[in-house]
């Protein structure tokens, strides 16, 4: 049995609120988006040709804030998709409590066949058709699945030429020099590691020597895997869309990233940038990777990887989520039964939106601090969040998912009964 993504969504709320005895008015108004936006993206393609792609944009909710939330660009992108990364979004802003909604956008498209100015064309023609929907009080964009510091970058110029003025703060994950942040690169990666730390010093363990498998060598991924080794842990297997390397003493990380940097450097039409091909490692088959025997397992690719199907194949003991959404609702169950501890998505990977609160606060400000700044306020959130987590998940006796949601619900419904209804 498997569902699409924006059921797993209301299937997690659902449960929530059920635990929490939410206010079944506020149930009805949070379990659907307010606003799902599909539009048509006329691209002239290098050959002369006009192609035409489908994007959507979801604001899913603004009770705390403008909306906030990533781009996607792939080839399974689906509304359902997009509606259920949307609803993440704004439970994770309210986890980490910071002052936004949730939305999330995405193109069907496959950025790998596409050249570098074809994409920069579908960029601009995206930002176009969302413009009256976008800025930096209404909804801010960032980078997701397949699209990154150059996207923001062309996101941000092209709203900046229709408004006549620069407008940095109208999407984050730019680079540094056009008003991005520092740290905005690392930062969920980074802020993974910071909450698996978080979680595991609750109970009285540490990352030290611990064994560790990523799925995902994107953004997320391998910057979660560079600061696993600096804090002692041994990242002995990666997994991406190219294949799975392994080595029992640990992976030299760095050497991974620079290898995979250099393909993506290149940009080779058709070719997928990837670990496939890296010296001196052993290569595994991709259903192998799921009962290796490890301690603590990353997803950190895409949704519905952890299943009622590989679940029970689990070895590790705690399940970190840099991936948005990468466990089924049954292997949830499956996982909580055997005593995995689920580190969820909403917790887990956000370092990242928390960053992009920092750089958008600093493109208002005009003024910008260094990296030990960012970094020191990122992880007092993260910390922070990971313990009001855990202690809900116990106040609750409920798995820590549920935990992050009970939080995240409390704090929006505070907003809505003090905002109350209009009209
Ligand atoms: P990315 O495009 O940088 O990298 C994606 C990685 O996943 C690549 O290594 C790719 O090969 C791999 N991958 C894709 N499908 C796979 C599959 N079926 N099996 C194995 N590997 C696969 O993307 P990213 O920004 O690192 O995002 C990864 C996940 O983290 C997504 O779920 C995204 O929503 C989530 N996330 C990203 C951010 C961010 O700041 N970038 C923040 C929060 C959450």
């Amino acid at each position: 049995m498997s569902h699409d993504p924006a059921t797993v969504a209301r299937m997690q709320l659902e449960k929530a609120a059920r635990v929490m005895n939410l206010d079944p008015d506020l149930l009805e108004i949070l379990r659907r988006p307010k606003r799902m936006v599909e539009v048509s993206i006329p691209v002239r393609m290098d050959d002369g040709r006009i192609r035409v792609f489908k994007g959507f944009r979801c604001q899913y909710n603004d009770f705390r804030g403008p909306f906030k939330g990533g781009i996607r660009f792939s080839p399974d992108v689906t509304k359902e998709e997009v509606e259920a990364l949307a609803a993440w979004m704004t439970w994770k802003c309210a986890v980490v409590d910071i002052p936004f909604g949730g939305a999330k956008g995405g193109v069907i498209c496959n950025p790998f066949e596409l050249s570098e100015n074809e994409l920069q064309r579908l960029t601009r023609r995206f930002t176009y058709e969302l413009m009256p929907l976008l800025g930096p009080d209404i909804d801010i964009p960032a980078p997701d699945m397949y699209t990154g510091e150059k996207t923001m970058a062309w996101i941000m110029d092209t709203y900046s030429v229709f408004k006549g003025h620069s407008e940095p703060g109208v999407v984050t994950g730019k680079s540094r020099i056009i008003g991005g942040s520092e740290g905005r690169r690392e930062a969920t990666g980074r802020g993974v590691v910071v909450v698996a730390d978080e979680i595991l010093r609750l109970r009285g363990d540490s990352l030290e020597g611990k064994r560790v498998a990523v799925q995902g060598f994107g953004n997320v991924g391998s910057f979660a895997a560079l600061y696993l080794e600096e804090l002692g842990a041994r990242v002995v297997a990666v997994q991406d869309l190219t294949g799975t390397v392994y080595r029992t003493e640990g992976l030299p990380i760095q050497e991974l990233v620079d290898y995979v940097a250099e393909q993506k450097k290149q940009h080779e039409i058709g070719k997928i940038p990837g670990v496939k091909g890296f010296a001196n490692v052993e290569t595994l088959d991709a259903d192998a990777f799921w009962s290796l025997d490890v301690d603590i397992l990353v997803p950190a690719a895409m949704e519905n990887q952890i299943t009622q199907d590989n679940a029970p194949l689990l070895r590790a003991r705690y399940v970190v989520e840099g991936a948005n959404g990468p466990t089924t609702p049954e292997a949830d169950e499956i996982l909580f039964k055997r005593g995995v501890m689920v580190v969820p998505d909403i917790l887990a990977n956000a370092g990242g939106v928390l960053v992009s609160y920092l750089e958008w606060v600093q493109d208002r400000m005009g003024y910008y601090w260094e990296l030990e700044e960012v970094f020191g306020r990122m992880e007092r959130k993260l910390r922070k969040a990971a313990r009001d987590v855990y202690t809900k998940a116990q106040e609750y006796q409920t798995d820590l998912r549920t935990g992050a949601y009970i939080l995240a619900l409390e704090r929006v419904a505070e907003v809505f009964y003090e905002r109350e209804l209009f009209p």
